[in-house]
């Protein structure tokens, strides 16, 4: 089963490849707004996961087998087992459960890499988040790749339709429930069934969309860290470091924000598809497992 969608993806791949190049620049507008807005979240993070520091997982634990992760269907219902925190990070519901996880989350998608990001996560057993944008997914062939990455797996959550900063249309309550209701719409019909998390480009939410996000029964979820858009971070090598230490001495974070629970921001980008590997080996390396988002408490 999963070697047949490997080979239909393959396939795929070579198809994009051959319609994408028109949407080079597309990457390149999308990766600047991110550098400045997306920052302070960082500082937030850990500010507010300092208490948590002596609880990071040394080399001597042994890594986690995730056995359970293999034997779910796609569609299989599971029982919660962790909650997203006030600081965006993964906490087990119930003592006794694996608190050294981190959850991997791949922004602004499914524009050029996001396929093959979702193969190369699926090659090492890897789950995500995808959090697409509706003008990635406004052709037949976006469309198709959207459902093939659902259908390897991946969860697929709401970063709104246009990715507009929702404050700058914060007194548009109309216009920020298009941005929002819209995509799920246009996400259920592609994969039969509508996305669970939300999270608002820059990590700029308002009263109003917060009671959207509530209303279509979604899970807030801003994250804990990322790098891959700072510039001097646009770097196979430098990502793969900061990602994997939590540490972005370059971006003024001289200390390290991977703490058990962390939410790990990435985004479709070429760069961070040639780290991704690294990264959660990497990961792992550390005693850290890569959390099945089908795990995480949701509204319904
Ligand atoms: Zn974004």
């Amino acid at each position: 089963m999963r070697a047949v969608v490997i080979i239909l993806t393959s396939f795929l791949v070579l198809f994009l490849a051959a319609c994408n190049s028109s949407e080079q620049n597309k990457v390149q507008e999308e990766a600047s707004p991110d550098l400045v807005e997306e920052q302070p979240n960082d500082k937030t993070g850990e500010e507010k996961q300092e208490s948590n520091s002596e609880e990071s997982p040394t080399e001597t634990e042994e890594p986690i087998e995730d056995d359970s992760e293999e034997e779910l269907g796609v569609d299989e219902e599971v029982t919660a087992q962790y909650r997203v925190s006030e600081n965006w990070s993964l906490v087990p519901i119930e003592e006794g459960t694996n608190e050294n996880v981190v959850l991997l989350t791949i922004d602004d998608a499914p524009d050029q890499y996001a396929l093959e990001m979702a193969k190369i996560l699926t090659e090492l057993d890897a789950d995500a988040i995808f959090f697409v944008n509706g003008h990635f997914i406004d052709t037949p062939e976006e469309k198709e790749v959207l459902k093939q990455i659902h259908e390897m797996g991946f969860e697929i959550g709401n970063h709104t339709y246009s990715h507009v900063n929702l404050k700058s249309i914060e007194n548009n309550p109309e216009k920020q429930r298009e941005e929002i209701v819209q995509l799920n719409d246009v996400i259920e019909e592609i994969i039969g069934e509508r996305p669970k998390f939300f999270r608002a480009p820059h990590g700029v939410n308002t009263d109003t969309s917060k009671k959207i996000v509530e209303e279509e029964n979604m899970v807030l979820m801003n994250w804990s860290y990322g790098y891959d858009y700072f510039t001097p971070y646009m770097d196979k090598e430098k990502l793969v470091t900061a990602m994997v230490t939590g540490e972005g001495p370059e971006v003024d974070v001289p200390y390290s924000l991977l703490k058990p629970g962390a939410n790990l921001l990435m985004h479709d980008r070429e760069w961070t598809k040639e780290a991704l590997k690294e990264i959660v080996i990497g990961l792992r390396e550390q005693g850290y497992e890569i959390l099945d988002p089908r795990l995480i408490e949701t509204s319904k």
